[in-house]
């Protein structure tokens, strides 16, 4: 039986679950029975702001758009079948648009976005997507697995535009799940030395299992590690308005900026200009993810990269509200949450 409960976002700080009937697919669509969606920190700012920018909750919205799903009938064309498991690109873009016709599809502004309102998410038992966003697997590849595609190709979206070389300094702050894959990414990349920064001290020891050459709870290590003189690179995966100013403090002279967080409130704090143009800073902002499927499936299934290492709180649809409230908290150890809406509950 599929759960026909969701997790419904009616504003800010207002999370309810209830029924929930998916539309029945329109042509180019199929039903799919969701089997892990991962809350993302996007979904946070949902919960915690009721926006994102110009993105408003306007009536009650299901989030969830990295996620892993079941199909319900059989798709020939795909070659795929009756009751295999899929990840599902949420990203649907115009293809037609000057940017989508430039490559940008991440930049496509009449993108439909499963999770993003006002198209509901995946927060749920089931729910109706288009053929052709439908992401075949390899055959031993877990559910979980497949929802942390999404997350793995934002890391690596970031990873293209920063241009990491070998033996700059780098500094990734934030290590929630986009950072502590960065910096995954960044070890695979064969990059020398990583400072990590994480308020959170487990994050910060969990980035330097995962590779990290320092870890620490406060930016001021950068000073420390790197004698006052900064990084080469600097990443931003937070979701503090502190974010820009602290990754622009922690840049050297000449020093590359990728912002990837969403500040929370949709505002950076005000900080020096000079800080930025008396340092000649590059600075750039990484907007969801290019084409990158094919090499997060690569970097997964042969084990380049580990994100089950990051997955460490897993909720049924009816308790997901825990999900939302203990990540707001910060709760201690928490770094990725997935629900598994047709699961019995194992934890
Ligand atoms: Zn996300
Ligand atoms: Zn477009």
């Amino acid at each position: 039986m599929t759960n026909s409960k969701a997790l419904f976002i009616h504003g800010a700080g207002d999370i309810r679950i209830h029924d929930f009937i998916p539309s029945s697919p329109k042509s180019g669509e199929v039903l799919v029975n969701v089997a892990a969606v991962g809350v993302c920190g996007s979904d946070l700012h949902y919960y915690k702001d009721g926006r994102i920018g110009g993105a408003t909750i306007d009536s009650p919205f299901i989030p969830g758009h990295e996620f892993a799903a079941h199909v319900t009938q059989d798709i020939p064309e795909q070659d795929i079948q009756q009751g295999e498991l899929v990840a599902v690109d949420p990203a649907a873009p115009c293809h037609t648009c000057e940017w989508c016709r430039r490559g940008h599809h991440n930049l496509c502004p009449s993108v439909e976005f499963i999770g993003a309102p006002p198209f509901n998410g995946a927060m749920t038992g089931a729910l109706s997507v288009p053929r052709k966003s439908l992401i075949k697997l390899p055959p031993d590849m877990t559910a979980e697995q497949a929802a942390m595609l999404e997350p793995l190709g934002v890391c690596i979206h970031a990873i293209d535009l920063a241009k990491p070389k070998l033996m700059e300094t780098i500094a990734v702050l934030g290590c929630g799940g986009i950072g502590l894959g960065i910096i995954q990414l960044l070890v695979k990349s064969g990059c020398h030395k990583i400072i990590a920064i994480d308020p959170q001290a487990h994050r910060a020891t969990k980035a330097l299992q995962l590779g990290a050459d320092t870890a620490d709870t406060s930016i001021t290590a950068i000073n420390k590690s790197t004698d006052c003189r900064g990084c080469d690179l600097v990443i931003e995966a937070t979701n503090s308005p502190d974010g820009m100013q602290d990754a622009v403090q922690a840049a050297a002279i000449g020093g590359r900026v990728v912002m990837v967080g969403i500040p929370d409130g949709d505002t950076y704090t005000p900080f020096s200009a000079a800080q930025i143009r008396r340092r000649g800073l590059d600075v750039r902002f990484s907007r969801r993810m290019g084409d990158v499927y094919d090499r997060a499936i690569a970097l997964v299934a042969q084990s380049h990269i580990d994100v089950d290492t990051l997955i460490t709180h897993r909720f049924s649809v009816e308790n997901s509200a825990d999900a939302f409230k203990l990540q707001v908290e910060g709760a201690p150890g928490l770094i990725k949450s997935m629900i598994l809406p047709n699961q019995t509950m194992k934890h």
